[in-house]
């Protein structure tokens, strides 16, 4: 918690600009003259062409020093910096993905995995300037759209377990790489049916990007914090961000699936991208005969803090765009674990999630249903990232 509120500090006073005013935020920027780090003299500092395998750059001119954006780190991992510190702290593994969102000469401000704040140079990364955005309302052109899926826990935070030893974590990652694949490609979709097929009707979108992906470390299983998880978003200025988990401990003995999706109460459009994939996972999962578990709310939903009034989940509070977190099953039941070791179910749920955005960017469509938000009193439980690790290239 420490770490974390002391993060966040500094991320807020460096946007009030205190954090570097006294040029001791970070020795090794120390050299360079704040006040003409954004001149033209500072494109000699900015980073080079890509040279790395990512797709997802969009633009063909770049200004002479990207401000805000994601820093991908590329193969044989990139020095990061501490405050105070002229000396490399260590090498952060390549293929994990940085957010930045403030710059000071060639030296970029990221908050790293587990929620802390670094830096990184420019020139030692690959740069991918911030997304301009579709705004809160979501109607977007999806071959322009940028989009954030984020596999939910990681590492020894392992989420639900079901009753054979299945994790969340591995389950969510192999989902959110499936919605990956397919929001990177075109198809044709049938509506009626759900269908999806190669095609040329709905185009691929600009960029899609996963807060843990299998090009990291460990194959994709590390931990991070959820201020880190948002932040990603938010720097890369995505249209949509959805979080994808699976559900334990059900309350009810619903006749369809118990899927659940929580929409951000503070970002307009979250609502209405919550139901439309609650409705796809329901139409989605009827195919698999199941004595499906689930809760006493069907559709979207949310919960708040009694005492803040904010959303209750910090990776929805923290996030600037249209936001969702999915709960697809009940990984804790027997039935459903299984069928979630399977590459069907694990399919239908991303093609469930493909679906649900592709209808939010592209029509006014508001899903079958949208509840109220709950006062929510309970502690779902915080993961507590004091002994999380960075990350380090070996
Ligand atoms: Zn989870």
């Amino acid at each position: 918690m420490t770490a974390r509120l002391t993060a966040l500090l500094c991320v807020v006073t460096a946007l009030v600009g205190a954090c570097t005013s006294d040029g001791t935020i970070i020795g090794a920027a120390r050299a360079v003259d704040t006040t003409v780090a954004e001149s033209p003299s500072a494109s000699s500092i900015a980073p080079t062409s890509s040279t790395s395998t990512s797709t997802s750059s969009t633009t063909s001119t770049r200004p002479p020093a990207v401000t805000a954006g994601l820093a991908v780190v590329p193969p044989g991992g990139a020095p990061v910096y501490e405050e105070d510190r002229d000396e490399p702290a260590f090498t952060i593994h390549e293929g994990i993905l940085l957010g930045f969102d403030d710059r000071v000469g060639g030296f970029l401000e990221v908050v790293a995995t587990c929620n802390q704040t670094l830096w990184v140079r420019a020139r030692e990364v690959e740069v991918i300037p911030k997304a301009r955005g579709a705004g809160p309302t979501g109607q977007a052109d999806l071959a322009r759209a940028t989009i954030v899926i984020d596999p939910g826990h990681g590492d020894r935070d392992w989420g639900g377990v079901g009753p054979t030893g299945l994790a969340e974590k591995e389950v969510n990652l192999d989902v959110a790489d499936r919605v990956r694949a397919l929001l990177r490609s075109s198809h044709d979709v049938d509506w009626a049916t759900g269908m999806i097929s190669p095609g040329v009707a709905v185009p691929a979108a600009a960029a899609v990007w996963l807060t843990r992906s299998p090009e990291g470390p460990n194959n994709g299983d590390y931990e991070l914090g959820l201020a880190y998880r948002s932040h990603i978003a938010n720097s890369a200025g995505a249209d949509v961000f959805v979080s994808i988990h699976v559900n334990t401990v059900p309350t009810a003995d619903p006749i369809q699936p118990g899927s659940e999706v929580f929409y951000a109460t503070s970002v307009p459009g979250s609502d209405r991208l919550a139901s439309l994939i609650h409705e796809e996972l329901i139409r989605g999962f009827q195919v698999f005969s199941v004595d499906w578990k689930g809760g006493l709310i069907l559709g979207a939903r949310a919960r708040v803090d009694p005492g803040t009034d904010t959303d209750y989940y910090g990776i929805l509070r923290r996030a600037n765009m249209p936001a969702v977190i999915v709960e697809g099953a009940y990984i804790s039941e027997p039935e459903e674990e299984a069928l979630m070791r399977t590459a069907e179910f694990r399919e239908a749920y991303a093609a469930a999630v493909y679906r649900g955005i592709v209808r939010f960017l592209t029509t006014p469509e508001s899903g079958e249903k949208i509840n109220d938000p709950e006062v929510f009193t309970s502690d779902a439980g915080t993961p507590n990232t004091s002994a999380c690790g960075v990350p380090r290239q070996p």
